[in-house]
């Protein structure tokens, strides 16, 4: 998770670079110590043995057993409960005992999604962690450090923190990508310590202090399919290769929605009829794909070929980012599917044309930070109605409802009905709190640089927490991930001792 706001990088090490270490082949610093390789290879070890446990949303039960299992060997106090959120708890340093607890936060689930063509079976295959320079990376699915990473920096602190330290409740909640279900859960009267790190943060010269609120709304469309007339000529139009991203991070980016492209380019066309349309996978993240199955009058085939090509010209032209952008249009193999009938195709495609998509208003407090936006994540048919899976987040619960509301508008004048599900409450940010001061203190002690301060536009459990528990200082760091919810998904390795050094300064800290 990555916001808009002012930074300063740590320039130290981006002088050091270019050096290579043998055991590794990666570029190191020769400011990165023997510590620090080993802390490095500490983390990533714990890492690999979380890759090796499949933890998609909603399929926890594995990696709950784990951590409980985890802990237990290490003679720890250890609890989960009926949302399968794993409590640890590890008493102070002798007489430390009267300092503040502090509570580590990871969640144990995370988003699959692969590319085109992988057969990554995420019920079943580990997840390989693949060096690649100084980051590492899967192969063609998501890495799953978001948030694996978090659980095995807070893990790996718990067994080789070199520093005194106060009780700490090590805290792995489920089911953070879909619903928030396992924040949601958790009991109001389970935590003691009154300091709180999330670990799902995405910039190691970032400490984040809020998050915006969300929700989805899905819409169901009714689509009757009837035997297509002979006469008609059925193609799949795909749009692929888009780059996507996180609906939240990557909404002010400009990223085209494969299903909205789809959408625009059979908008107001000659008439079509719709005999299936398929696109994205997850709601969260922005369509990198989509294909829509139209049958046309032979007389309209010309015309049809014709839009597609100039609206794939238009597209290279409003979307210069997206090299990989393709548009095909090739004969169905199937010329005998049943269709829905031309008007309702097209009512069809001017819902999902009519729905808002990105940013629909900006931060008046933060400068260039999207205050509201929405992003259609899943479109599915069956051969009786269209679902449309979208995600609205906000800082502002009367504006997140409104956005909501305008959309179940949308959804009623095409004839849809539409539910919300899944919300969750954001962070209001807090410069106020001790602990925000002792990240501060404790950055520019270890690494002679300010910290950037940011409040991002997706959501954290920290709203759950920030609500449940009102007392509690909170703040979210991490080390530095890009591409997260995507096959692109990649973790920079120079970036985990600085963490884990940093997270052990802030645990101590007054
Ligand atoms: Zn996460």
């Amino acid at each position: 998770m990555l916001a808009k706001s002012l930074r300063i990088r740590a320039l130290a090490r981006g002088l050091c670079a270019g050096l290579t270490c043998l055991a590794h082949g990666v570029g190191v610093s020769s400011a990165q110590t023997g510590a620090d390789l080993e802390l490095e290879r500490a983390i990533l070890s714990t890492f690999e043995q979380i890759n090796a446990v499949p933890r998609c949303s909603k399929d926890e039960a594995r990696i709950s057993a784990w951590l409980v299992e985890w802990a237990g060997a290490r003679g720890l106090a250890v609890s989960s409960d009926a949302h399968r959120n794993v409590l640890i708890t590890v008493p102070a340093t002798a007489g430390w005992e009267d300092r503040p607890g502090v509570v580590l936060q990871a969640h144990m689930d995370m988003v699959c999604a692969k590319a085109e063509g992988s057969a990554h079976d995420f019920t079943r295959d580990p997840i390989p962690v693949i060096r690649d320079g100084d980051w590492v990376r899967a192969t063609g699915t998501t890495l799953g450090a978001d948030d694996g990473i978090g659980i095995a920096l807070a893990l790996t602190l718990v067994e080789r923190a070199t520093k005194p330290h106060p009780k700490l409740e090590v805290l792995i909640t489920a089911d953070e990508e879909k619903d928030m279900s396992g924040a949601a859960g958790l009991d109001p009267g389970l935590l003691t310590g009154t300091r709180y790190i999330n670990l799902d943060s995405e910039d190691d010269a970032t400490v984040t202090l809020g998050a915006a609120g969300g929700l989805h709304t899905d819409i169901e469309l009714p689509l009757a399919m009837t035997p297509l007339a002979a006469e008609m000529t059925v193609f799949d139009l795909k749009v692929s290769g888009l780059l996507g991203g996180h609906s939240g991070l990557d909404i002010d980016k400009n990223r085209p929605n494969a299903n909205i492209l789809i959408a625009e380019l059979l908008l107001g066309a000659f008439p079509f009829q719709l005999t299936g349309i398929e696109g994205g996978g997850v709601a969260n993240a922005i369509a990198t794909s989509a294909v829509a199955g139209i049958a046309v009058a032979a007389g309209d085939v010309a015309a049809l070929e014709r839009r597609v090509a100039d609206f794939a010209a238009d597209a290279r032209v409003r979307y210069p980012a997206e090299a990989g952008m393709t548009l095909t249009l090739t004969r169905a193999a199937n010329a005998l599917q049943p269709a829905a009938s031309a008007e309702a195709s097209a009512n069809a495609v001017r819902l999902l044309a009519a729905i808002p998509q990105g940013v629909t208003a900006w931060s008046e407090e933060f400068d260039g930070l999207p205050e509201s936006s929405s992003n259609i994540g899943i479109v599915t048919s069956t051969d009786r109605a269209l679902a449309i899976a979208t995600f609205q987040r906000s800082f502002r619960a009367d504006h997140l409802q409104a956005l909501a509301q305008r959309i179940a508008a949308h959804a009623r004048a095409a004839g849809a009905t539409s539910i919300q599900r899944g919300s969750f409450p954001a962070w209001p940010p807090n410069t106020g709190t001790g602990l925000y001061r002792a990240v501060l203190a404790s950055y520019s002690k270890l690494f002679g640089a300010p910290m950037a301060t940011s409040v991002v536009h997706a959501g954290l459990e920290c709203g759950y927490i920030a609500a449940k528990y009102p007392a509690m200082e909170i703040v979210s760091i991490g080390p530095t991930l890009e591409n997260v919810h995507t096959s692109n998904e990649r973790l920079k390795v120079s970036s985990l001792p600085k963490l884990w050094n940093l997270l052990q300064e802030v645990v101590q800290a007054p």
